[in-house]
């Protein structure tokens, strides 16, 4: 059996392991892939970690990390149809089963019988890798490599954003993490009219400034509600991407959003948090939607189309490179916060 390195959770608890260990051979409706490059998420943090949310979320171990990757097509599985050997893809990480009601009803995004990439199966932070041919997203040859593996949390970003009203909008953006600083910067190319993102950590405010933030708060040092309604001239912000997850920040956003307003949630609370419905939402009468994944594959065509007209560059978001035995200064840095997005080469 052919051997590859991978970087697996082997038990639970903190950390993870480089291993070496078979690689994978795809099934009739797969396709393997030479990881050509694959990048840290937050939620691989959580089981690096091994928060209450991968505690209780992970089944299946042992199991290969990680689920974001570019990766050259090097064998199909024989019914997969839409790749050929040598395309190079990025993919959808939400793998669905195609027949539930969602699935018929165009929400194969939130598949009752859906799977994750590196949370439900093995994952990518590997040489090989197995993806179903039916998530493969073949690169646009003029989008660079490198963003391929980024596409997959863009497309959490381009889902937010264009999931209500952005043109000529005002838009708060709670949170700058690599998500965030995505959303800021489609929130731009999209037409906001302003753009204010909330941010704790010195890096990532001055990230959000470089890909065009036109403000940039940190609530340790000002009040957000204040600074907000300053901003929009009493009014309140139009639209708010949460992107943070953080009980302050969201009780922050829905005191600077306008009556009237949009209010789109990526972020994941670490636990249960209270809201007063009355006054923050049906008095308000504002909208509030979750955002879980990307819409399939409508998102995947709106981001390619941003990255190949060459309307946004990743280049300031892609802020490290590493090696993937390296995994663990890459962890470290995403543990401190001073990084965007993080890129391993196996
Ligand atoms: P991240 O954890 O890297 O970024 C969150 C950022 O919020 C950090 O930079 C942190 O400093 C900042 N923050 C924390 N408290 C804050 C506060 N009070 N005010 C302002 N900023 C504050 O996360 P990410 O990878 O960029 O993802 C964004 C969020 O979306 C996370 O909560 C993540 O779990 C979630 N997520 C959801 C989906 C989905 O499908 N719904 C997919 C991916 C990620
Ligand atoms: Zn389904």
């Amino acid at each position: 059996m052919a051997k590859m390195k991978a970087v697996i959770k082997a038990k639970p608890g903190p950390g993870a392991e480089l291993v070496d260990m078979e690689k994978p051979v795809p099934g009739p409706d797969q396709v393997l892939v030479k990881v050509l490059a694959t990048s840290i998420c937050g939620t691989d943090l959580h089981i690096y970690e091994w928060n209450e949310w991968a505690q209780a979320r992970i089944k299946n171990l042992p199991q290969v990390m990680g689920h974001e990757l570019c990766g050259e097509v090097l064998e199909l599985g024989k019914n997969v149809k839409n790749v050929k050997k040598g395309d190079i893809i990025s993919a959808e990480t939400h793998i669905a089963c195609g027949h539930c009601y969602l699935c018929h009803t165009g929400n194969a995004h939130i598949c009752v019988n859906g799977k994750i990439f590196g949370v439900d199966v093995n994952g990518v932070f590997a040489e090989y890798a197995v993806v179903p041919g039916a998530n493969a997203w073949i690169l646009d040859e003029k989008i660079p490599k490198d963003f391929a593996s980024v596409m997959e949390p863009l497309g959490n970003a381009v889902h937010t954003v264009l999931a209500g009203e952005i043109t000529g909008n005002t838009v708060l953006v709670t949170g700058c993490g690599p998500i965030g600083v995505m959303s800021v910067a489609v929130s731009r190319i999209c037409g906001a009219t302003k753009v204010i993102a909330t941010e704790l950590n010195d890096y990532r405010i001055q990230l959000a400034k470089k890909v065009g933030a036109d403000l940039v708060i940190n609530p340790k040092k000002e009040n957000v509600v204040e600074k907000v309604l300053k901003e929009t001239d009493g009014l309140g912000i139009d639209v708010v991407l949460e992107m943070s997850g953080n009980p302050i920040a969201i009780k922050q956003a829905f005191e600077s959003l306008r009556p009237g307003g949009r209010f789109s949630i990526l972020g994941i609370p670490d636990k249960p948090m209270e809201i007063d419905l009355g006054k923050d939402i049906v008095f308000k009468y504002i909208t509030v939607q979750g955002i879980n994944g990307r819409l399939m594959f409508s998102t995947w065509h709106k981001t390619s189309r941003f990255l190949s007209s060459g309307r946004l560059d990743l280049e300031p978001i892609i802020t490290h490179r590493f090696r993937l035995e390296e995994f663990e200064k890459g962890m470290e840095l995403m543990q401190s916060g001073n990084c965007g997005k993080i890129l391993l080469y196996p």
